[in-house]
């Protein structure tokens, strides 16, 4: 504009000069010619001038700018070249040259320059400053390291010559290797956590491991994929903490409360624990998935950047075999309700409990037996049998109403462990409503027959070092009972000297076994038939060192609970077999001698053994030993009570089944076990004379028995009566006081001397 004007004004000052010089010529004709030349002459050559200085000002003008460029380019803190789009002049700042290791000289020369710049550098430039675009490049530095560059370029000014117009340049250039570098590691930390995020989805995947994570500011939570596809809820980093509770089982609701208090609630928070709950979730499929989520919970510094969290498996599977397996070992089959073990377990949980000291909680324990329980199996059959344990289960579970629990501790006997109200009555009430119940149903389902039970019970603080000892208690306390119906029995002072008593006779036992105080009686069995001898029973006797003698039931059950019992039942095989050898080498005629065995021998000891090595040592035939099990014990685990009686009498040895009648088998049992000798019990003898019913029993027994080819003896006759009455039943032999007592061994060889007598007699009479 500026130049415009002075073009203006220079052609209107020629043009007006231009007019006066014609206007001069034109009032001086003659000269007219000679002043348009000079005119036009001083016009030529005042145009040359203009031109030439107006050159000469542009050059001086180009020059200027271009120092005032290359002060503000060194003044500037980042890397610049100035340059001619044709590079023939080129400058760099002495931030450049110190970025990349040179002097200015070094790079005052163009192919220096050119030799650190790529080829290509700043070719593109004038696009670039078209597009307004960064280039980036690498600049090599001395040494030959590389630099990463961006620049940018900019027109500075414009220079006319002849043929086109020049323009200089100014590129600017940062170093960016720093940024460079961080991008490229930005870039490998992304691949390896995709790397490693596509691994971990792959292992959740397979190894069917969820997981859930929660910042403890939100009440959402990050769900796994996996776990997401399970629950059918859509993949997402902040599922709200209501969406996920419907999905858990309503009993496990708390569960879930718990955990999302925890994982918000960080004070307090050990950073190592590794915390597992177990709960259900409902899956897609409609079922209800048993998981077990552990999780950690790890504070950061600042708390809402904690790590809450962990991996949820799904434990379904093992969870059922847990499940039946807790049953299998703790669930009664017959009742459905807990056994022994079970009991045991709880109850000793809850002694230690109340133990504690200060804690003040007390409990009762009860356990319950159902009179003559034997009896329903007899003549209602195993089935009811189990149907009345059954039925009696519930009746037990229904009568904790105040909470506790309830168990089948073992054949008919229950058990109760029910806390401590201060009332002293509450077990005789819960027993007493029990009984009716009892009674209830059995008007209801077991038609005449009247069942009735009875109970022990004792208070878990009256004593015991353990809760095995409380049931002890209550158990021993049941046992008092003398045989009626309904009773009801506390543990007290007298059932607690009575144990007393029973630990006092088992040291003094083994003292006893020690100092050989143990001597066998012998009693007679007998043909009903002739009245000849055919057997002895062999009946152990405590003889005192002060000449008392101490009967079995007194001290064989106390043995029973100790170890004493498998030393007894050595004693007893061996002397039994001894002794009637003895007598068999003396000449006398040869008889079969019994002995009685224990659930502890037959189930704990290797009896085949025992009786072969007795057998060997004292060289008695095998015929000559009789083994005396009873039902109960037999029934106790029948296929292993029938796979040991046939070991016993592959070796040749009888076996009888004692006080037949008292157990709970029914007469059935009597053909699946390889028995020689069936005993009839004497409840059943005692009454033969005056009562119509067991005198049926009696017989029908004796033939069923016969039909199975197995001989009856009938055990406790007093009278001749009763022995009569059992000849005439078809019983083959007798035992009893009425045909002889229990004897010492010198008595027992009087006994069979006499007998022998008798016998030679009758043959001399009968010849
Ligand atoms: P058990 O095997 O049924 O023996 C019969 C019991 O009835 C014997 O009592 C015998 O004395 C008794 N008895 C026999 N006839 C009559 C009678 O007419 N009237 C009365 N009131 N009683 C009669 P004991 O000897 O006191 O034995 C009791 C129980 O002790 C035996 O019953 C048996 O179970 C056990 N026992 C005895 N000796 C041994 C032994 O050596 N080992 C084992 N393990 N137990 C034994
Ligand atoms: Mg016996
Ligand atoms: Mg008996």
């Amino acid at each position: 504009m500026h130049r415009q004007y002075k073009i203006v004004m220079l052609a209107a000052a020629y043009i007006a000069a231009a007019l006066a010089a014609v206007n001069i010529a034109l009032r001086i004709p003659e000269y007219t010619a000679v002043i348009l030349i000079v005119f036009a002459a001083a016009a030529v050559v005042s145009v040359l001038f203009l031109t030439l200085g107006m050159k000469y000002f542009r050059r001086e003008h180009a020059l200027k700018e271009r120092e005032s460029l290359s002060r503000i380019m060194h003044s500037l803190n980042a890397m610049v070249i100035l340059w001619d789009d044709d590079f023939h002049y080129v400058e760099v700042n002495d931030e450049l040259t110190k970025s990349i290791g040179y002097t200015s000289e070094d790079l005052a020369d163009i192919k220096n320059l050119q030799k650190v710049l790529p080829p290509d550098a700043f070719a593109p430039s004038l696009q670039a400053i078209v597009n307004n675009r960064d280039e980036e490049f690498q600049v090599i530095a001395k040494g030959g390291a590389k630099v990463s560059t961006i620049w940018n370029t900019s027109i500075m000014t414009t220079v006319q010559t002849k043929t086109r117009t020049k323009c200089l340049m100014m590129s600017i250039g940062m170093d960016i290797s720093e940024t460079v570098r961080m991008q490229e590691e930005l870039i490998r930390y992304s691949r390896e956590l995709a790397e490693s995020e596509s691994r971990y989805s792959l292992s959740m995947e397979l190894s069917e491991i969820g997981v859930v994570l929660k910042k403890p500011d939100r009440n959402t939570f990050y769900v796994s994929e996996q776990l997401c596809r399970k629950l059918g809820i859509e993949k997402g980093t902040d599922i709200p903490a209501e969406t996920l509770r419907e999905f858990f089982h309503e009993d496990d609701k708390k569960v879930f409360d718990a955990l999302a208090a925890a994982m918000t609630n960080l004070y307090g928070a050990d950073n190592d624990e590794i915390h597992n709950s177990e709960f259900r979730v409902l899956e897609t499929d409609g079922q209800y998935h048993w998981f077990k989520f552990r999780y950690k919970i790890t504070p950061n510094a600042d708390i809402n950047y904690a790590n809450i969290g962990g991996a949820v498996i799904d434990v379904t599977k093992d969870k059922a075999k847990d499940i039946l397996i807790e049953k299998m070992a703790y669930i009664d089959d017959v009742t459905q309700i807990f056994n022994r073990n079970k009991f045991m377990q709880i109850g000793q949980e809850t002694f230690e409990c109340a133990s504690e000291s200060g804690s003040g909680i007390s409990y009762w324990v009860i356990v319950l037996d159902i009179d003559n329980f034997h009896l329903i199996n007899d003549t209602c059959g195993y089935e009811n049998g189990n149907k009345l344990l059954n039925e009696f289960g519930k009746i037990v579970e229904k009568s904790l109403t105040s909470g506790g629990i309830g168990a089948r501790i073992g054949g008919d006997n229950f058990a109760l462990l029910i806390h401590d109200t201060g009332d002293d009555e509450l077990p005789v009430n819960i027993v007493k409503d029990i009984q009716e119940q009892l009674k209830d149903l059995c008007d209801e389902s077991f038609g005449s027959q009247t069942v009735t039970c009875s109970a022990g019970y004792c208070k878990m603080s009256d004593g015991g070092s353990d809760f095995a000892q409380v049931l002890d208690h209550a158990e021993f306390s049941l046992s008092m009972s003398d045989g009626t119906k309904n009773e009801i029995i506390r543990y007290d002072n007298k059932i607690h000297d009575k144990i007393i008593e029973g630990n006092a006779i088992e040291s003094e036992l083994a003292k006893a076994i020690e100092n050989n105080e143990l001597v066998l009686y012998y009693q007679p069995k007998i043909d009903l038939s002739d009245g000849t001898l055919m057997g002895m029973e062999a009946l152990i006797r405590w003889v005192k060192p002060d000449g008392t003698v101490v009967p079995p039931n007194k001290f064989i059950p106390v043995a029973e609970n100790s170890l004493l019992i498998t030393k007894i039942s050595d004693f007893v095989l061996h002397e039994a077999c001894r002794q009637n050898k003895a007598w068999q080498d003396k000449g006398y005629p040869p008889i079969a001698v019994s002995i009685n065995l224990t659930a502890v021998d037959f189930y704990q000891t290797d009896v085949k053994e025992s009786i072969q090595n007795a057998l060997n040592e004292t060289g008695l035939d095998a015929k000559w030993l009789d083994v005396e099990l009873t039902e109960s014990l037999a029934l106790k685990d029948i296929d292993h009570a029938i796979q040991q009686m046939q070991e016993i009498r592959e070796l040749g040895v009888q076996l009888s089944m004692d006080d037949f009648g008292t157990g709970y088998s029914s007469l059935s049992y009597i053909q699946v076990l390889p028995i020689t000798l069936l005993k009839l019990d004497r409840s059943f003898i005692m009454y033969l004379e005056e009562d119509e019913i067991s005198r049926e029993i009696v017989s029908a027994v004796i033939r069923i028995a016969k039909s199975k080819k197995i001989e009856t003896i009938a055990e406790g006759i007093e009278t001749i009566g009763q022995a009569e009455i059992l000849k005439q039943s078809g019983c083959d032999l007798a035992q009893g006081y009425f045909f002889g007592k229990p004897m010492p061994v010198d008595k027992f060889e009087e006994f069979m001397a006499e007998k022998a007598r008798e016998h030679a007699a009758k043959v001399s009479a009968n010849a």
